[in-house]
């Protein structure tokens, strides 16, 4: 395993984020499946595993807990965020003291090593830079208690939010976590990011380093030109070498979800190989192939809110889908099959995906691209009026 200094502790350069886990066909946890995974992660030396609140609608707390406690506390890091973003459309808020308790109950510890500000981004500023919700007060207090070890955040935002976050809080953070991979390095600016991280002394750490598995699988041309030049070596590790290789972050957190790509992961980064400049040009031709394919991560952030309730990542990957292969059977077919109501134009355009999505997606138009693309269902006209019709209608009834 690599190993990265972070003030006086060696991290492993892979963390292992607990956000896609594995399941059972009933949708629940794969226990056994995780302790493999976290069994195959501690035999390699992995040191960091990461979860939050909300993730798998709160039970990947406990089921990351349950199974690094079959471990000494001291042989493995956890990392846990509070999630302020959500107190932004959040019925009803989340306090920081009742969530962190809550936190430490499901995760069966009594202090986290790693504990972040959840998911800073332009939006969730609303929250995180209002002083009077005086959260830092109460995770201050927790770190000098010793129940919180090391204080960070992850952000989303553009480099001008992370500037105005830093301008606030900077002198207390201690790492950042932020999306990193080599097509978001330009995409999301996440070349600049790092600047700005850099220039603060705040060490990075890297989210969504194959963008939820999009830079595990490229155009068979793409692949065989990559088996060539690394026969050796799967197509995800490039992912993983790129940013071993560029920015060099302190940990990489992949959310790993069954036990081959725990192993896949493990080989990668059991000892660097940094790629040559052949095989950054190949990553750079890829990259701009990629630009122009819908960003979404499947991170789900956007899921709950939607009044039509759906299935928005499944609909942008079949976006993505047609934009590859127009005529493509399988992708047509897995739409109609969604059934009335649950294909895009039952969007209503209400945005609230859009405000809710770390990546920026637009995705009440991209709703209106799909429904035009798959054609014959409806017309853009008639999409359009129907939104208005019952935008309009939801209006009314919110009002009620
Ligand atoms: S804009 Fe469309 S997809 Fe987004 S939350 Fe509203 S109805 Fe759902
Ligand atoms: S649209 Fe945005 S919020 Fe929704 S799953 Fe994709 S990346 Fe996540």
């Amino acid at each position: 395993m690599i190993y990265n200094d972070f003030q006086k502790e060696k991290l492993s350069a892979l963390g292992f984020g607990a956000m896609r886990l594995p399941l059972c066909p009933d949708g629940e946890i794969d226990q056994a499946e995780l302790d493999r995974m976290v069994d195959a992660a501690m035999a390699a030396g992995v040191n960091y595993f990461d979860t939050a609140y909300p993730y798998h609608g709160g039970k990947s707390e406990s089921a990351l807990g349950q199974s690094l406690r079959r471990y000494p506390r001291e042989s493995w890091n956890l990392a846990d965020k509070f999630p302020g973003h959500q107190n932004v459309h959040g019925v009803k808020p989340l306090k920081p003291e009742e969530v962190f308790e809550e936190q430490l109950v499901r995760c069966g510890v009594d202090y986290f090593d790693f504990y972040l500000l959840h998911n800073i981004n332009e939006n969730s500023m609303s929250y995180y830079g209002n002083p009077d919700n005086h959260f830092m007060e109460y995770f201050l207090e927790q770190k000098a208690k010793g129940r919180i070890r090391h204080l960070g955040f992850s952000c989303h935002a553009a480099p001008s939010g992370l500037e105005k976050f830093l301008s606030l809080y900077g002198e207390h953070m201690e790492f950042c976590q932020i999306q990193l991979n080599f097509v978001d390095w330009k995409l999301q600016d996440a070349e600049q990011k790092v600047a700005i991280l850099r220039k603060a002394g705040i060490p990075v750490w890297v989210m969504e380093p194959v963008r939820g598995g999009k830079l595990a699988r490229y155009s068979d041309d793409f692949e065989a030109r990559m088996r060539a030049l690394r026969p050796d070596e799967s197509t995800p590790a490039w992912a993983f070498r790129w940013l071993r290789t560029v920015p060099k972050p302190t940990v990489v957190l992949s959310g790993m979800s069954n036990l081959a790509q725990m192993q896949d992961n493990l080989k990668t980064f059991a000892e660097d190989k940094p790629l040559n400049d052949e095989e950054l040009a190949l990553l750079e031709e890829i990259r701009r192939s990629l630009a122009r394919m819908i960003p979404c991560t499947g991170c789900r952030y956007c899921c709950a809110g939607c009044p039509m309730e759906l299935e928005i990542p499944t609909l942008l990957s079949m976006a993505n889908d047609m934009a590859v292969d127009k005529g493509n059977f399988n992708t047509v077919a897995r739409y109609t099959a969604l059934g009335e109501g649950k294909r895009a134009d039952a969007c209503i355009g209400c945005g609230q995906c859009a405000d809710a999505c770390p990546q920026k997606i637009d995705v009440p138009e991209e709703m209106i691209r799909l429904a035009d693309l798959m054609g014959g269902l409806k017309t853009w006209e008639e999409i359009c009026k129907e939104r208005e019709a019952a935008a309009e209608a939801l209006k009314k009834a919110k009002a009620k």
